[in-house]
Formats: structure tokens, C-alpha cells, sequence
């Protein structure tokens, strides 16, 4: 390994251990290696990873209460206004439905349970109604963590959702404050700062990540790395664009599974307490080298994401025991493609059987 490039990944491993912030400069560094030192980063990000999480890997299932229908206008999102996507379009499931959808997960070996609810965020009555759902799995499912993800949140919301049995609350930042107006008008990046201030002011474990491949720059993803590590959410989700046909950024592709890598590590250096999880994207955009980012992050979303497909949650598994690590258990899990966007036609909102 180049001389340089051992003493930037050492010093970066050290800062990690020490619980340093890592210089903006080391971390676009870190992006700005080549495909010959591909190896060399990961396993220096990997060894981050081992000291805090060891070979484990958290597997979290996503419910998705309420698709589409969006007023926001978040560029990247097949739920927003005017999305044209052909995706599943439904109000709130009843909640047999969502506990149905949440079982499977958790059968399948979720220890945790992300509800999810387009929109600006939720009315009273709203939380009310996933107060019950999370009251419920909760009770039926001691020890598995409920995550409420609902958009922007009011004073008071947080609190009920914890009171409820709630475990953590999902805002992410998504991408760089200067970037934040041109991927949406209808809200804005301080919108979600306060959100996820608010969460963590309620005592709820904060969860917020980024997406990449929306036509950020590496200066921006540096960016929102570093405003991440300044909130210290527990876990941080990164997206890879889904670009959705029907959507602002249909077909777009920058991404190549060598740079999720890369954008990967970084993260792991910058956050080396949060749990690092793989969500939406990871098939199109990592590719074959899914087993390899295991190594960075420890946590990933088992099997659908919100309107697409994922690989089957029995590939997910195999793939975990593949790369020789070991998922997360509340349950004992009941059981053991694509370079295109699959819309979800099963699972939650439709009478087919859910990938769990
Ligand atoms: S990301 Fe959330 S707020 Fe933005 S358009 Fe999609 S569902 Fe709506």
C-alpha cells in the first residue's frame, strides 16, 4: 500500500478509535481513492466496524403504513407530488395489516420494525393511530426495536410515540445543507434538523442518514457526514438513488459500486459509534459487492424497501452467512437481481405474500 495512503487510513482508524471528528479533507481523501485501493479502505473502515459491532449485523424490516400521495416534493422520491412512478398508492393500512407485515419481518429475524408514513408529517390523530401499532408489537414482540418514521413531527409527537413503546424515530438529513433547495422546495434542511433535534429531546434513539447518486458532489457528501456526526444520530441509513421512472431524476445512474464503497468507509470514519445501515438502492447500485460493504456497515434492511423491491430476504441471509457474519437475534429467524427498478406489488397494502 502507497505510504500516503496507509498513513491517511491509520490516522483515520486512530481518530475512529479516539472518537475524533475526522477533517473534512481526510474524509473527501477517503473519496477520492482509486479502484486499486478499494481493498485498503475497506478494510481499514471494516476494522471500525469490528472494534464497535463485531460480526453482527441488524436487520431492520420496513412497513410501509402510507405510500405515495406525497404533497412534499423531495426530487428522489417516488412518493412525492407529481410523481408519475408506477408504485403502490394507498392510505393507512388497518393495523392487523401493519402487525401482519411486521410479524414476517420479525420472523424472518428483524430486531427492528421501521413504520413508515409518507407525508409532511403527521396529524394528532395520525400518531394516535401508530401509537396503537407500536403499542402492539411491542407487546407481542418483547425486545424488538419500533422505529416511527413520519415526516416532520410538532411539539409533542415524539413524546407520545415514546410513551407509546417507541424505540428511535427516522428524519433523515439526506444530503448537504447547500444542496438540501435543489432536491426539495416544500421544506427545507433546518425543517429537518429540528426534527430529529426534537426526537433526541424526547429521548427517542435518533435515526437519520443521507442518500447518494441524487448529483451530489463529494464535497457535499462530506458535508452531510459531518452534520450527521454533529447530530450523533444511533443509526445512520444510506440510500442509493432508486431512480424511479416517473421522477425528477429517472434513470440517473453516478454511481458505481466501487464509489458506494468508498462513500461507504467514509461514513464509517466519520461515524464509528452510529450503526451503519444498507438501505434502499444497495442492489442496483453495490451490486455484487453488497457482501463487501457488510464488512463497513452493520445493520441493513431486510428484503422490500418502501415502493421497490429488494433482493429475496432469504439472499439477504445467505449473504450474511456468506460474508461470515452474524445477524442480530431477538427471534430466530424462521426461514434462510436487478440492475432495474422493480415497483413493490407485495407485502404491505396488497394481498400478496411479503419478501420477509
Ligand atoms: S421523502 Fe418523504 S416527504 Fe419527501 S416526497 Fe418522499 S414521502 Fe414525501
Amino acid at each position: 500500500m502507497p505510504h500516503d495512503l496507509a498513513r491517511l487510513l491509520d490516522d483515520l482508524v486512530s481518530a475512529a478509535t479516539h472518537d475524533e471528528v475526522p477533517s473534512a479533507d481526510r474524509l473527501l481523501a477517503v473519496l477520492g481513492t482509486g479502484d486499486d485501493e478499494l481493498l485498503d479502505v475497506v478494510a481499514a473502515a471494516a476494522r471500525v466496524r469490528r472494534r464497535r459491532f463485531g460480526r453482527r449485523v441488524k436487520l431492520a424490516y420496513l412497513v410501509n403504513l402510507k405510500s405515495g400521495l406525497c404533497p412534499e416534493d423531495c426530487t428522489y422520491c417516488s412518493q412525492r407530488l407529481g410523481s408519475s412512478a408506477e408504485i403502490l398508492r394507498y392510505t393507512w393500512l388497518q393495523a392487523p395489516e401493519a402487525l401482519d407485515a411486521a410479524r414476517a419481518g420479525i420472523d424472518a429475524g428483524a430486531s427492528r420494525v421501521c413504520l413508515v408514513a409518507s407525508g409532511r408529517g403527521p396529524t394528532e390523530r395520525d400518531v394516535t393511530r401508530v401509537c396503537g401499532v407500536v403499542a402492539r408489537i411491542t407487546a407481542e414482540h418483547p425486545g424488538v426495536e419500533v422505529c416511527a418514521c413520519l415526516g416532520l413531527l410538532s411539539a409533542g409527537q415524539a413524546e407520545r410515540l415514546r410513551d407509546a413503546g417507541a424505540h428511535a424515530y427516522n428524519h433523515n438529513l439526506n444530503a448537504s445543507e447547500d444542496a438540501y433547495p435543489d432536491i426539495c422546495t416544500t421544506h427545507d434542511y433546518a425543517d429537518r434538523v429540528a426534527t430529529v433535534r426534537r426526537v433526541q429531546d424526547a429521548g427517542l434513539s435518533a435515526c437519520s442518514g443521507l442518500i447518494a447518486g441524487a448529483g451530489e458532489s463529494p464535497e457535499q457528501v462530506v458535508d452531510v457526514l459531518l452534520a450527521l456526526r454533529t447530530l450523533d444520530p444511533d443509526s445512520v441509513p444510506v440510500n442509493f438513488l432508486v431512480p424511479f421512472d416517473g421522477t425528477p431524476l429517472a434513470g440517473r445512474s453516478d454511481l458505481t459500486p466501487q464509489h458506494c464503497l468508498r462513500i461507504l468507509a467514509a461514513a464509517r470514519f466519520a461515524l464509528p459509534r452510529a450503526e451503519l445501515r444498507l438501505a434502499a438502492g444497495r442492489e442496483i447500485h453495490l451490486r455484487t459487492l453488497q457482501p463487501l460493504a457488510l464488512h463497513v456497515a452493520s445493520s441493513l434492511f431486510l428484503g422490500d424497501y418502501l415502493t421497490a423491491e429488494g433482493q429475496d430476504a432469504a439472499d439477504d441471509l445467505a449473504m450474511i452467512a456468506d460474508a461470515g457474519l452474524e445477524v442480530e437475534e431477538v427471534t430466530p429467524p424462521t426461514g434462510a437481481r436487478t440492475a432495474h427498478v422493480v415497483p413493490r406489488r407485495r407485502g404491505a397494502g396488497t394481498e400478496v405474500a411479503p419478501n420477509a
